[in-house]
């Protein structure tokens, strides 16, 4: 049996609305991302979400439209993808990694309070497979430092803990709709938040600091357009959006097989201590289904259940222990404990709704196998 890391689940409709796109006049910003704000905006709870071309670029937009930049540090995870720090530095901030909880793999808020600085301007909570962090005590370290949440959920879309949601404790939620995550374009983010202010800024700096957008300078008497300050350019084009604006309809149907399939591991493991798994805290968001194996065995088992024909992948080693990440802030071994251990044992296993019952079962099987040196 073959049983591939991730397939994607899109289906006609999402690709019939992507030629519905194509047959039009308008490809780039236009109705179908904003339909897809406004659609995505329901689904978050929170009033504006601005859609752009990545996870990356939503962090670096929504710190730069936050006034955070040169001379300022920001509190992030040393357990994620490089991502949550290097967009701090594309603001031109100073990225501050933590440690995070041993049992959930997310952010420490103790970790993140002895971390604060007079320069500290933000802290980067990430998800970790789609568990949210503590944002009950991240808010209360943020309120007591006058500091900004701006919370990576490449993970997490449907999570909850403790009666909070992503972004309804933040200033602002950042997603991505990268290939592999629960909702997926290829290539593709956004932004939701409370704030209408920061949600105008964040549209502004992503294109080109321009003072008027694409579609709107098209549409009725032409008007001319200024530009206010520097920007980027990193706005979702209608082409990417309408594959997303179906997919919102089967997000909690998705979540509810990804539920049915993590049960299926979860049993299938049972207590075995050879095959260690992440606390669950509140509703996770399921996008990934993490092994922890000893540190010695991960990379025979990583390789051997490639060679029985099971997709594995590796999210994440610490993020401090990347060449770029020594070699320019000084990082090495020892410095986060917890986020080594995982980041030495973890294993990605195959997840997503499209599995079948018995493509789990055959993971399983393997996997214990493969542990037991069989
Ligand atoms: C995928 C991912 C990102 C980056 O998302 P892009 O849309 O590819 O920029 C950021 N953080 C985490 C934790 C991710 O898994």
């Amino acid at each position: 049996m073959k049983v591939e890391f991730y397939r994607h689940g899109l289906d006609e409709a999402d690709i019939a609305n992507v030629v519905t796109v194509l047959n039009s006049v308008f490809l780039s910003t236009g109705p179908v991302t904003a339909e897809f704000e406004r659609k995505f905006a329901n689904y978050t709870g929170l009033p504006h979400v601005v859609a752009l071309n990545s996870c990356t670029a939503a962090m670096h937009m929504t710190l730069t439209a936050l006034g955070v930049g040169p001379g300022d540090e920001v509190i992030t995870s040393a357990m994620t993808f490089l991502a949550s720090a290097t967009s701090a530095q594309h603001a031109g901030a100073t990225p501050v990694l933590v440690d995070v909880d041993p049992t959930t793999g997310c952010i420490d808020p103790a970790a993140v309070d002895a971390a604060v600085t007079p320069r500290t301007k933000a802290i980067i909570p990430v998800h970790l497979y789609g568990t949210m962090c503590d944002m009950t005590a991240l808010r209360a370290i943020a309120d007591k430092h006058g500091l900004f949440i701006v919370e990576d959920c490449a993970h997490c879309i449907e999570g909850e803990r403790d009666g909070v949601r992503p972004g309804h404790l933040s200033d602002a939620a950042c997603y991505s709709f990268y290939a592999t995550k629960n909702l997926a374009c290829g290539e593709g983010g956004a932004v939701a938040t409370r704030s209408e202010e920061l949600a105008k800024a964040i549209k502004m700096v992503s294109l080109h600091g321009m003072s008027k957008n694409a579609a709107s300078r098209y549409h009725g008497a032409y008007q001319h357009w200024d530009m206010l300050r520097l920007g980027w350019k990193c706005n979702l084009d209608d082409i990417h959006s309408a594959l997303l604006v179906s997919q919102i309809d089967r997000l909690d149907a998705n979540w509810a097989r990804r539920h049915e399939i993590y049960e299926r591991y979860e049993k299938g493991f049972g207590t075995n201590p050879a095959v260690r798994r992440p606390r669950a805290a509140g509703k996770c968001a399921h996008h990934l289904y993490p092994i922890w194996v000893a540190p010695e065995q991960r990379d025979s088992v990583l390789h051997s259940l490639q060679q029985r024909g099971v997709g594995v992948a590796v999210n994440f080693r610490a993020i401090h222990l990347l060449a770029y990440f020594q070699d320019t802030f000084g990082y090495k071994r020892g410095d986060f404990p917890h986020a080594e251990a995982i980041g030495d044992s973890t294993i990605s296993l195959p997840f997503y709704p499209k599995m079948r019952d018995d493509e789990v079962d055959y993971v399983v099987e393997q996997v214990l196998a493969t542990v037991q040196g069989r």
